[in-house]
């Protein structure tokens, strides 16, 4: 039995909360805090079990602190932005409280994508006694649980991971990001980088293209990017020597990001209208569709998965772990869609095997640094059914 502290009202914190309170057993009180109390409200109501409401600006290290010591929580779930991850550490460190969360920590002026900032949390949380666990959702997250699964059952070693992420869903809008639009709209037009016989290389975004064959999904053209689970896999799995990350666009997301970026929308910096400083991505973000609006009548499904190549027993192996999740279904267990539904499901399974201690690392970890098999249980139990084909 454990408090649980979820902070980020979105469309993952939505699902965060529904999940836990679908776990009674497990996390016997929730607490949601957001910027906006509203959304806090508005999750709260669809929940038929009690869930406490805060208003909290996560930024500030200070009001962290004093909403943990009222709570006294066993756990912090963050999924609000990745702008707060480091205060929300701090935080952490000051009231001992074990820390999960589902994207890496962001300076809001540069664009990395890195795990810099957090991984030197590593030693102050072990001197505390406290676990970090860093990128616990789909992609990072489950990504990351696949690749270490494959290496346990079916590999001696891994030499090449692909991680192939394609939304097959429509939402009706002519365009909307599925997850917060303005950490997406700096993903995606972030150079591509990837990891090719254990040199970094880089190239320009969207441009690199592969039609992949997509369980159930069927074929869709996929780009080359990077991602942040990339820079921890490259660490942490031993032996592999190429990494890359592919992600499906459709013509329209493409086109319009061109238009955006090459009118000067997606950009990162103040420019100044009619005397005051606006950051045009920030704007842009405004008037997009929030991810948690897009969810009801949205319809299709999304197939994330590995493709793993190593050796075997002397002999090359190609695998394929994957999941399928349909946007429907994610919206009739937890007033989601799918991409939300897949970040928080793992958010809310990584958090169950933390409080309940089958996970236990003092600093920080990486899902992919943890057993994999109680979790890929989990995926199982909670939502998220996974597949593996030989390919
Ligand atoms: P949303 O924009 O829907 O939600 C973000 C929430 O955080 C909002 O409720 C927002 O409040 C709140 N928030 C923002 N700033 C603060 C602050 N200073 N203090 C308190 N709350 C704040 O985003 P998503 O739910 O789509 O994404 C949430 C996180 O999940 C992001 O970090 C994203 O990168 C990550 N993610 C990870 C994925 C993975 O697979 N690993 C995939 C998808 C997302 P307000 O409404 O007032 O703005």
């Amino acid at each position: 039995m454990s408090k649980v502290l979820i902070i980020g009202a979105g469309g993952v914190g939505g699902v965060v909360t529904h999940k836990c309170a679908q776990a009674p057993d497990v996390f016997s009180e929730i607490t949601l805090a957001s910027r906006t109390l509203e959304k806090c409200e508005r999750i709260r109501d669809q929940i038929d079990r009690p869930i406490e409401v805060a208003q909290l600006d996560a930024d500030n290290r200070d009001e962290v602190i004093a909403l943990v010591n009222r709570v006294k929580p066993d756990l912090i779930i963050n999924v609000a932005l990745p702008y707060q991850n480091l205060s929300i550490m701090d935080a952490c460190m000051e009231t001992g409280v074990d820390y999960l969360d589902t994207a890496n920590y962001e300076p809001p002026e540069a664009v990395t994508f890195s795990y810099t900032w957090q991984w030197p949390y590593e030693r102050p949380f072990r001197e505390k006694g406290i676990m970090g666990l860093l990128g616990c959702g789909f992609d990072p997250g489950v990504t990351n649980i696949f690749c270490a699964y494959g290496l346990k059952h079916y590999f001696d070693e891994i030499h090449t991971i692909d991680i192939l992420d394609c939304n097959a869903g429509d939402h009706g809008r002519f365009f909307a990001t599925n997850f917060n639009p303005e950490i997406n709209i700096r993903e995606v037009t972030l150079r591509a980088k990837w990891y090719e016989d254990g040199v970094w290389q880089e190239g320009p975004p969207m441009t690199t293209r592969w039609d992949f064959d997509f369980p159930e999904v069927g074929s869709h053209p996929t780009y080359l990017m990077y991602h942040e689970e990339m820079e921890c896999l490259a660490r942490n799995i031993p032996g592999v020597k190429t990494i890359r990350f592919w992600m499906h666009f459709s013509d329209t997301y493409i086109n319009t990001m061109n238009v955006l970026q090459k009118v000067g929308m997606t950009r990162i910096d103040p420019v100044y209208y009619e005397g005051n400083p606006v950051i045009p991505v920030r704007f842009l973000k405004e008037v997009l569709p929030e991810p948690a609006s897009l969810a009801e009548g949205y319809e299709g499904k999304t197939c994330i998965g590995c493709l793993l190549e190593g050796i075997k027993d002397g002999r090359t192996r190609r695998i394929f772990i994957y999941n399928i999740c349909s946007h429907r279904k994610a919206y009739e267990d937890a007033n989601s869609q799918a991409v939300s539904y897949t970040t928080g499901v793992p958010a809310m399974i990584g958090a169950k095997l933390m409080t309940q201690k089958v996970w236990r690392r003092e600093g920080v970890v990486h899902p992919e640094e943890l057993d994999p098999d109680p979790f890929m249980e989990g995926l199982n139990t909670y939502g998220l059914p996974w597949h593996v084909e030989e390919r």
